[in-house]
């Protein structure tokens, strides 16, 4: 019997690289049943959850396979990167790009241009000049607001005291369409931290509904990633941001990519 010796990457993570067609497939197969499973769990319908595959770091070749297997919208958490693969793969015309990192004033001209979506909506600036921008291409952005749960500083975000007042502002931005909130939890194994997070979110979600008439735009809950999201549906996610689980660990540790030591920074 031979043994097989993990490589170091996959040891560190525990998600090894998908290099073909046939193991995006698989990865993305099994993710839908992970999440059906969950749903069941949850007494939910398999369709009230969306799978957003998260493509940072992806190289055009491998997004390409993902979307020979299927994917129809990507998820970046930077607006450079996200725009420049949207301008490398502008021939798969269906081929959807939310960005849902943390974003700069300075970058919301390119959001405004590309982007179907954007989860990281976090500051009233932020969304009045991407509105602006947004009404010079003649084009409307889904957005979700993005919410701190796990009361780390080191997370962008609104901290939930503040959502209430910041979704009563909203509608005055009219090419902002409103889905819902997005959160990333404690990085943490342990589910009895993670979860309240999921739960906190929830429960804001549920409280701005009540307040109408703007809290009725307020459906959506982005939450659960890789290492969560089965959790995150069992609180309640209706998208879920999934990367290393379909395409594999990242090189490099996530604080290389969120530079201002923020997770979720763009
Ligand atoms: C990278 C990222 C994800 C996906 O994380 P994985 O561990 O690759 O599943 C989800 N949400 C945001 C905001 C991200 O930046």
């Amino acid at each position: 019997m031979t043994v097989n010796t993990p490589s170091p990457e996959i040891v560190k993570t525990g998600y090894p690289t998908a290099a073909t067609l046939a193991e995006l497939q698989a990865n993305l197969a099994d993710i839908h049943m992970r999440i059906a499973a969950a749903c069941e769990r949850a007494g939910r319908a398999t369709d009230t959850v969306r799978l957003l595959p998260v493509s940072k770091t992806v190289d055009e070749a491998r997004i390409r396979l993902a979307y020979a297997a299927g994917c129809r919208e990507l998820g970046e958490n930077k607006v450079q990167e996200a725009y420049g693969k949207w301008e490398a793969m502008s021939d798969l015309q269906d081929l959807k790009w939310a960005v849902i990192g943390h974003l700069q004033t300075n970058k919301a001209k390119l959001v405004a241009r590309f982007a179907h979506e954007f989860q990281a909506l976090d500051s009233l600036r932020v969304a009045e000049i991407l509105d602006r921008r947004l009404q010079d291409e003649g084009r409307a952005l889904d957005v979700f607001v993005q919410v701190n749960t796990s009361g780390e500083a080191s997370k962008f975000g609104l901290a939930p005291d503040q959502a209430l007042d910041f979704a009563r502002a909203l509608p005055a931005f009219s090419s902002l369409r409103v889905r819902g909130l997005m959160t990333l939890a404690l990085f943490s194994s342990d589910e009895r931290h993670v979860r309240p997070c999921f739960q906190r979110l929830r429960d804001l979600r549920d409280r701005l509904q009540q307040d109408a008439p703007s809290g009725e735009r307020f459906q959506e809950l982005s939450m659960g990633m890789s290492g969560d999201f089965e959790w995150a549906i069992e609180e309640g996610a209706t998208i879920v941001r999934v990367g290393q689980a379909i395409f594999g660990a990242r090189a490099l540790p996530d604080s290389h990519y969120w530079p201002e030591g923020k997770r979720g920074a763009g």
